[in-house]
């Protein structure tokens, strides 16, 4: 458990049975937990082939529940004298069946969608239910915040949509965006909500936080803000901006930064207020983290605080704020997406083959060349006392050996045992450095220099983008044989012919490992077929958040299987299966016609057999493969997999 840090990112829904398998406890504490290598299996069976998306509905609904018990807490506490509507942006997963679970699981708390653009909008517009008659100050109604890039259309609709019963409220994002909502509300004599983004100076941290500052992409500057409301008091309109909204990044992992952006927002809404807004929500817009590494610190895969601490931060700064400055407490809203969608979602692949450096070792005679000798002399005599000073000799023997090949004293074989012999020794080095409590800093690379490569059946580029494009750290680990001791170390390469596609850094406590602890592959060998491997399948946790909508199409590999899965009283069941690309959809997608290109390849095989280049039964074979392979999934088929030595 401790090489994965299960416990510390997995809890309260993965860990690990006496099976040695993951298990999966979609309503946290209350209910069963799956056996995932089981569940992966199963799905196998009915022909879903890997990789895999499975989401956990009921974690999706367990991580609502949190949030809004935890603001009900807070606000019990601190008999804060007003309410909590949250909203879930949008962009952070917008997969139908994702934002349809949450606006069911939301009800009962009244929460909100967050869009950041039209077409968000338009999802957000569709998928919430309007009130038939809402009273026009009414609070027990899903809020819609409207925040991102507007246009007339997306201001127009977003106000019309005040008729049908929604609660929008149009965020001021850019200056000119204040006249523009000015103007449509007037032609369309439709009062608008208008809340304004800040620029707040408190800094953000790590991978996102450059979303605050004077140079932040979006939002107003304090001098912005002061032209905003004059523009808004001058059409008498002032009563119309209501609220304030900020976001200082995604993934806060030091609660000090949320604390110091909650001191100044409270501080802007309070002003705005007395500056006659019409002052009623307070926005902090996203950034509570997750513990990607489990380590509860404030490294950027990490967060040194808990959903609890972030609500009573936030509810006890603009109480004590509003309370000083005798203005009423507002509706607090927060727009978390990483904290709510990523721990539904677990990509399942497998391992296709290893290239572990592990080659015999070779036999060295007294009259082989004394190179070869030195090695193997070394490789004999290394033990825990010398395996530092040995080192250094086999790295210099190394060098030399390559010397001598190029200028012509050593042979190909002999090139090739000098090698072997090298690998042999730095492979009995190693046992012993991982047998010391310090490993000396010249030493320290030994391990990434001999990990095994396993090639990972999946694309980084389209299941898990984030880990490629921002080094962003994910848990990863196998999900079953974990009673067996992980004997191998490797790092994973994907199948796309891309050298950035792989993964060498993983959680690690505090830090990032650059090796992964990893089982042998077994191989299985039945009379008249070719060796196979045995699954071995690879979890990588806590992707529900940005990486679906972010992964792109390198090398046509496409959308990968997705499950769904709900737990039931008699265990789980698939609620729904959303199958990924085949080959002829990919191909549409950068404008082929598969019949297009059937039609060529038939051509091609009439003249080839015509030229006696090809027989009809070879013509047959190559139509066949490729019309099927046109219908089939664009990642390997299972059991393709070999072991390279
Ligand atoms: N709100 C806004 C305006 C954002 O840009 C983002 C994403 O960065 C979020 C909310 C969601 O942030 P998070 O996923 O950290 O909760």
């Amino acid at each position: 458990e401790n090489l994965y840090r299960i416990t510390g990112w997995g809890e309260p829904y993965f860990s690990i049975n006496a099976a040695g398998h993951v298990t999966v406890s979609p309503q946290a504490d209350h209910g069963g937990a799956l056996d995932l290598y089981e569940l992966v299996k199963g799905l196998r069976q009915r022909n879903i082939g890997l990789p895999l998306l499975l989401r956990f509905s009921d974690i999706l609904a367990d991580r609502i529940n949190r949030l809004n018990a935890a603001f009900a807490r807070g606000i019990a506490r601190y008999r804060y004298p007003n309410t909590y509507r949250g909203v879930y942006p949008i962009k952070c997963n917008q997969h139908r069946h994702i934002v349809e679970s949450l606006v069911r699981y939301g009800t009962p708390y009244n929460f909100g969608l967050e869009a950041g653009s039209k077409p968000e909008l338009m999802i957000a517009l569709a998928m919430l239910q309007p009130q038939e008659n809402p009273e026009p100050d009414q609070q027990n109604q899903p809020l819609l915040i409207c925040n991102g890039y507007k246009d007339r259309e997306y201001i127009e609709t977003a106000l019309l949509a005040r008729r049908l019963g929604h609660r929008p409220i149009i965020v001021v994002e850019q200056v000119a965006e204040v006249a523009l909502a000015i103007e449509i509300s007037s032609n369309l004599g439709i009062k608008p909500i208008l809340g304004v983004r800040a620029k707040l100076s408190t800094q953000g941290m790590g991978r996102w936080g450059i979303s605050t500052g004077d140079r932040a992409k979006f939002g107003l500057t304090i001098p912005e803000m002061l032209t905003a409301i004059e523009q808004l008091r001058r059409a008498d309109m002032l009563d119309s901006l209501q609220l304030l909204h900020f976001h200082i990044g995604s993934q806060i992992s030091s609660i000090s930064v949320i604390k110091e952006a909650m001191t100044e927002a409270s501080q802007i809404f309070v002003q705005l207020a007395k500056l006659g807004a019409n002052m009623r929500y307070l926005d902090v817009g996203g950034g509570l983290g997750v513990d990607y590494d489990g380590s509860k610190t404030n490294f950027y895969a990490s967060k040194n605080y808990n959903i609890q601490n972030y609500v009573n931060d936030v509810i006890s700064a603009v109480q004590d704020a509003c309370v000083a400055a005798e203005v009423p407490c507002p509706v607090l809203i927060s727009e978390s997406g990483r904290a709510i969608a990523s721990h539904q979602s677990v990509l399942i692949f497998d391992v296709v083959a290893t290239n572990d450096i592990n080659p015999p070792l070779p036999k060295v005679k007294g009259k082989d060349h004394a190179i070869l000798r030195n090695l193997m002399e070394t490789w004999e005599t290394i033990t825990v006392d010398n395996y530092q000073e040995a080192y250094h000799d086999v790295e210099q023997f190394k060098t030399e050996a390559i010397s001598l090949f190029n200028f012509g004293y050593l042979g190909l074989k002999e090139r090739a045992k000098a090698e072997e012999l090298y690998w042999a020794c730095c492979r009995k080095i190693l046992q012993i450095c991982r047998q010391q409590e310090y490993v000396p800093d010249d030493l320290e690379n030994l391990e990434v220099n001999l990990a095994s490569i396993y090639y990972a059946n999946m694309s980084v580029f389209q299941s898990a983008p984030d880990s490629w494009a921002i080094d962003q750290l994910f848990p990863i680990m196998p999900i079953h044989r974990l009673d067996e001791e992980p004997t191998q170390r490797g790092i994973l390469a994907d199948i796309t012919c891309d050298s950035d596609g792989k993964i060498d850094q993983f959680i690690d406590l505090r830090d990032v490992k650059s090796v992964l602890e990893l089982h042998p592959l077994i191989e299985v060998h039945q009379p008249g077929t070719p060796p196979r491997v045995e699954p071995y399948y690879l979890g990588m946790f806590l992707v529900g958040a940005y990486q679906e909508i972010m992964g792109n199409l390198h090398n046509l590999f496409g959308d990968i299987n997705v499950v769904h899965i709900q737990m039931n009283p008699k265990g789980y069941q698939i609620e729904h299966l959303v199958r990924g690309d085949t080959i002829a959809e990919v191909l549409g997608y950068v404008q082929y016609d598969p019949e297009d290109l059937l039609e060529n390849m038939r051509r091609y095989c009439e003249q080839a057999m015509e030229d006696k280049r090809m027989s009809l039964e070879e013509a047959q074979l190559l139509l066949e493969n490729y019309e099927r392979s046109l219908l089939q999934y664009t990642y390997l088929k299972p059991t393709s997999g070999i072991h390279t030595s």
